[in-house]
Formats: C-alpha cells, structure tokens, sequence
C-alpha cells in the first residue's frame, strides 16, 4: 500500500489510452492494491442512465453512438461525486480518474475541478495499445455477467477509436507541458501491465522533498 504524505489533498491521476486499453482492469487494481479510489466517467454515467436521471438518458444515445458526452454534464457528475466522496468517512489514498479528461475544454476544466476540490494531481499515465489490438479485444470483451457492452459493437467501436486520435490523443502534448506524463506498455498481461504502472505511481506518490530526504 502507498502510504499517504498529504493530509487534506488527495493525490490525484488520470490514467489515458484509447477504449479497451486496460484502464478500467488497471485501475481496478489500484484500488485493489494500492488503495487509490477508481473514478470512471463512463461508469458515473452509465450509473446515472441506469438511475433514469433525465439529463443521463438525453444523452444515452450520444452514448451508444461512440460519441463524447456534452463536458458541462461530466463536470456536474464528477463535481456530485466528489462532494459525496469527502461525505464518507473511509477517505481515499488518492484518486484515478479513468476516461477524464477526453478532450481539451476538459483539461482546461480540470484545472478548476483540481482547485475546487482540493486535489493534488500528479500527472498522467497512457497506457499505449495498438488499435487492431484494443478493436479486437472490445468486439469479444464481455462483463461479468457475460453482457457484451451496447458500445462494443463494430461500427461505434470505429467511432470511439476515431474520437479517441482526434480528441483526447492530443492531451498527451498538452499535459507534457505542465506536468508528469508517463507511457506504458499496455500489450501483455493485466499484471505485466500493472507491474509497468506501479513504480510509477510509487515515484509520482512521494513528494519531491520526502525524496530529497530518503536520498
Ligand atoms: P468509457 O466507459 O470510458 O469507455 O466511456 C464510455 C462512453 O461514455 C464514451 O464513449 C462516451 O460516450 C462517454 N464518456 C465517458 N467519459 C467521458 C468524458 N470524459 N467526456 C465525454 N464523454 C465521456
């Protein structure tokens, strides 16, 4: 387990890469093992569809078309979160936001959300798969339940894939400029990947001047 330095900010990444990469498996086991509280976007709106919540369904079909969501709901639901996050008595080593941010007004978002909620954000880590790999492994993916995804089918996989090189690809530049981005392989195992991960979140964790010390 990483042991947490700050005292009221939760160190904070977000983890990057095309649909079927991995994320939502790697950041499974950061919850799992390194007790980082796993935040998927696409799960806050799938739970919202399920609720029925008026503003969730308008955009069900946005959804099941591959298409990004409108940014201002994803701030809404991300924002609701949080507040009920700091709510719990159980308090987080850090948080992975997984699928956020998607595109450009997002990042910029981001940088609010970090101040309003008292965030520390350490960086971002892409995990790389090539696109033949990661079409094939979200067209025979299914959940527990052996349900395959209403977005895992041929046509909206394309798409996703498409938005994924358009929009969010490019945040790799973006965020190299301001903070710690780090690429990892994403071919192989899940725990051959979440064995490239974990160093660096273990680096990222410790801040600069505890490194200076143990130095
Ligand atoms: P995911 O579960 O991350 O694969 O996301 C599934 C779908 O939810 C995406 O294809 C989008 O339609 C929507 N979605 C998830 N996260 C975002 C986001 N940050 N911005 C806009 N749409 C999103």
């Amino acid at each position: 387990m990483v042991s947490h330095l700050y005292t009221d900010k939760y160190p904070t990444l977000t983890l990057m890469g095309s649909p079927g990469c991995g994320k939502g498996t790697q950041s499974k086991y950061m919850q799992e093992r390194l007790g980082f509280l796993h935040i998927s976007t696409g799960d806050l709106i799938r739970s919202a569809i399920e609720r029925e919540e008026k503003e969730a369904l308008e955009f069900k079909d946005l959804m099941k078309e591959g298409k990004l969501v409108p940014d201002a709901f994803i701030h809404r639901l991300l924002n609701k979160h949080l507040d009920k996050i700091r709510q719990k008595d159980a308090q987080p080593h850090g948080l992975i936001l997984d699928g956020y941010p998607r595109n450009t007004q997002q990042a910029q978002q981001m940088k609010h959300l970090v101040d309003e909620n008292n965030l520390s954000f350490l960086g971002m880590i892409y995990i790389y798969v090539p696109d033949d790999v990661v079409f094939e492994r979200m067209l025979n993916r299914t959940d527990d339940n052996g349900n395959q995804r209403s977005d895992d089918q041929e046509q909206t996989i394309r798409e996703r894939i498409r938005i994924f090189h358009e929009k969010t690809f490019p945040l790799i530049d973006f965020y190299r400029k301001e903070y710690q981005v780090a690429q990892i392989d994403g071919l192989g195992s899940p725990e051959d990947v979440f064995n490239r991960i974990t160093p660096v979140v273990q680096e990222w964790h410790i801040p600069s001047t505890q490194k200076a010390e143990s130095a």
